[in-house]
Formats: structure tokens, sequence, C-alpha cells
């Protein structure tokens, strides 16, 4: 099986008012026809900027997605958004299991992987993130939770060409450290093991993103490591200029 076709995907987490949108009309105009041909581009603002984010890049080959989701379709949840809300917006992603909400927010492997479901169940496509803390990594525990985590957060049934893992080391996050290309290759051999082991051949098509201080500066050494897939980029995807700088590893 070939590579999978990488995916730049930006997490601006819970930044960003109308005014942020113009960052997209930017990234539209640099996401040119030589990088539309290599890679896919994601943008996953806050839930608020979905619609207009959707409209904004209509046309454009930019994918927008969300950060989270209920695992209900609708019902008595104050304050949620369902998948299918999220697909009926425009989005066609949505981020499960962020460390940011496995810690804020207590979700255990069991509710990422109930909301993974719900976001195929809406036909849209989970990005399912796992990765270890600081103090994991020094115990010599990282592959291990992520195992766990990856077991956890997956199921066999789910549909392989749905699902996009996302390996992001909790201590990368935000801190400007990233592991070394050798623990990178090492973490991707390891996921990549594990989704082939769960979805069979399928499992070597699913895309495996980076994610963790990425930056225009080291993001062709990162998506040069051998089962990276792609990137998940936090700060670095708030400005065009730069988010274009990290797709441009694919030039
Ligand atoms: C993230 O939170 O998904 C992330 C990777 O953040 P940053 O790029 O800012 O480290």
């Amino acid at each position: 099986m070939t590579a999978p076709r990488p995916l730049v995907a930006g997490n601006w987490k819970m930044n960003g008012l109308k005014a942020q949108l113009k960052e997209l009309t930017e990234l539209a105009q640099g996401f040119d026809d030589a990088l539309k041909s290599k890679i896919d581009l994601l943008v996953c603002p806050p839930a608020t900027l979905v619609c207009p984010a959707a409209n904004a890049t209509n046309g454009a080959r930019i994918a927008i997605g969300a950060q989270d989701c209920h695992t209900g379709v609708s019902g008595a949840h104050t304050g949620d958004v369902s998948a299918q809300m999220l697909g009926d917006c425009g989005a066609t992603f949505v981020i499960v299991g962020h460390s940011e909400r496995r810690a804020d927010h207590g979700e255990s492997d069991a509710t990422v992987r109930a909301k993974a479901k719900a976001v195929l169940a809406a036909g849209l496509t989970a990005i399912v993130c796992v990765g270890e803390t600081r103090a994991q990594r020094e115990a010599n525990e990282a592959t291990a939770v992520v195992g766990r985590q990856i077991d956890g957060s997956l199921d066999a049934l789910f549909d392989p060409a749905k699902i996009v893992v996302a390996y992001e080391p909790v201590w990368a996050i935000g801190t400007g450290l990233t592991p070394t290309t050798a623990d990178v290759a090492q973490m991707h051999e390891f996921i990549r093991h594990r989704l082939v082991a769960l979805y069979k051949e399928a499992g070597a098509g699913v895309r495996i993103l980076y994610g963790g201080s990425v930056k225009p500066s080291n993001a062709r050494e990162l998506m040069g490591v051998k089962n990276v897939d792609g990137a998940l980029v936090g700060g670095a995807s708030l400005k065009a200029a730069d988010f274009l700088g990290i797709a441009a590893a694919y030039r």
C-alpha cells in the first residue's frame, strides 16, 4: 500500500473571533495547486466559527473541522454540540481526545471512543489524539500509555478510512519542546503496528499525525520521519503564514 496522503491540520483551540477568519483567506491564497496536489489542509476553529469558516473556505479545498463533540446526536445536553450539528455546518473532521480535553474535562478512553463513534456515525472523520505526559515518558511508560489509549479509544468496528490518529506528547504541546526524530519514528511505528493489528491491511492507510510544537523551522524534519503522515498544529496554525510555512515541508 502506498503511504497515506499527508494531512496538515490546524487546531485553533479557544482562540479566534470573527476577525480571525481573514487568516483563512490568506491560507486559501497560499494553498496553491502544487501543494493541493500533495496534501490535504484542515483548520479546526472554535465551534463558534465552524459555520463561517466552512463558508469562507468553500471552493478552496481547505477542510474545516471541530475540536470536540458530544457522544450523542441531540437531546438534553446544555452547552454541548453534536457531530451531526458540526457536519450540518460544513465540518468534515472532528478532533476527539485532545490531551487538553482529557485533562480539563476528565475524558476517559471510553468517552473518546464514544465520541469517535458519534463522529463516524455523522459521516465525518475522527482525529483521535493520544500521547504521554512528561512523567510517563521519564518512567519509560510512553509506549504502554499510548498503546492503552489506542486500544481504549479506537474500535475494530470503526471504518479505518474515517480515522486519523494524532500522536501528541503532552509535554511537547505549546512548550517549544519536541521529541527526537528517533523517538517520533519509534512511536509512529508502534502506532502503525497497533493499527494494522486492529484493521489489517487498511491499518497501513490510516494517517498518523505528529503534534506538539510543530513550526516552520522543524516541520520538514518531523514530517520526513517514517510513518508521519502530517501534522496537528496548535499555536502555529493561528497565522496563515506560519501554517503555510509548515505545509511547505511537503513542497
Ligand atoms: C495541539 O494542541 O494540538 C498542539 C499540537 O499544540 P502546539 O502546536 O501549540 O504545540
